[in-house]
């Protein structure tokens, strides 16, 4: 291991002879001794090959209307370690923040951010965090998923429970949509519904949009999860 993983090992101050596992960022974890450590360098010897156990077995999407300056740093800082597989940053009718050039610089920290958080919280995959796209590509890429839906706060039928307990057994995919600080205008829950993308409600009570997808992803794993 060298740069950053190395510096990672120099803080863990691994002793040699200690047991380590490294993870491919593909699922696979590798079980190895450590035979020396520097600051710049740490050399370990393969032991064994075994899959990662922390994915979860279905792959989640969130499509997280772009927020306020600074939050998408903690978006993906919670949902990484609560299973999300991808983040797409979509552009609705009520996002404050403005697609700039700057856009490629912010996801490539956001994907930094994703990578950290994957390790610490030893997930066997990097969540992918994606380019920007406008909600007409986010409803046409989400018709691939075995699921959607859209947090709607003006949905008064539809929990988030029952949405989940009569979602078909055995989905490999899921994908749901969260709307930024002004919500999603009334066309865009137009487009949901005419797209087959159910409004889905969160409770009685308005979450921030920085909590409403950490909320959906500790749901999911609660209904879709066993023990480790
Ligand atoms: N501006 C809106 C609230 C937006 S909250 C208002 O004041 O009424 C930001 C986003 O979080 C929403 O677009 C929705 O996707 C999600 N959200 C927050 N609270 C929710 C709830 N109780 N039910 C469903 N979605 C919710």
């Amino acid at each position: 291991m060298t740069g950053q993983n190395a510096t990672h090992a120099a803080v863990l101050r691994l002793a040699v002879g200690e047991e380590i596992v490294i993870c491919d960022g593909a699922a696979i974890d590798y079980h190895c001794t450590v035979v020396s450590s520097t600051k710049s360098e740490t050399v370990a010897e393969f032991i064994s090959k075994t899959p990662n156990i922390a994915e979860p077995n279905i792959n989640i999407t969130l499509y997280q209307a772009l927020p306020k300056t600074g939050k998408m740093d903690e978006i993906v800082e919670k949902c990484t370690p609560l299973g999300v597989s991808h983040i797409v940053p979509i552009m609705v009718a009520r996002c404050v923040t403005k697609i700039s050039d700057r856009d490629a610089k912010k996801i490539a920290r956001w994907q930094k951010i994703a990578q950290a958080v994957a390790s610490q919280s030893q997930r066997g995959k990097v969540p992918q965090i994606h380019d920007v796209v406008t909600l007409e590509i986010a409803l046409q890429q989400a018709k691939a998923h075995d699921a959607a839906f859209v947090c709607y706060e003006g949905e008064d039928r539809r929990s988030l429970k029952e949405f989940l307990q009569n979602m078909p057994q055995n989905l490999s995919s899921i994908a749901f949509f969260v709307g930024p600080e002004g919500g999603f205008a009334d066309d865009e829950i137009m487009a949901f519904k005419k797209g087959r993308v159910a409004t889905v409600s969160l409770g009685p009570r308005i979450l921030r949009t920085e909590l409403a997808g950490a909320v959906v992803l500790a749901n999911l794993m609660y209904e879709l999860e066993e023990a480790r």
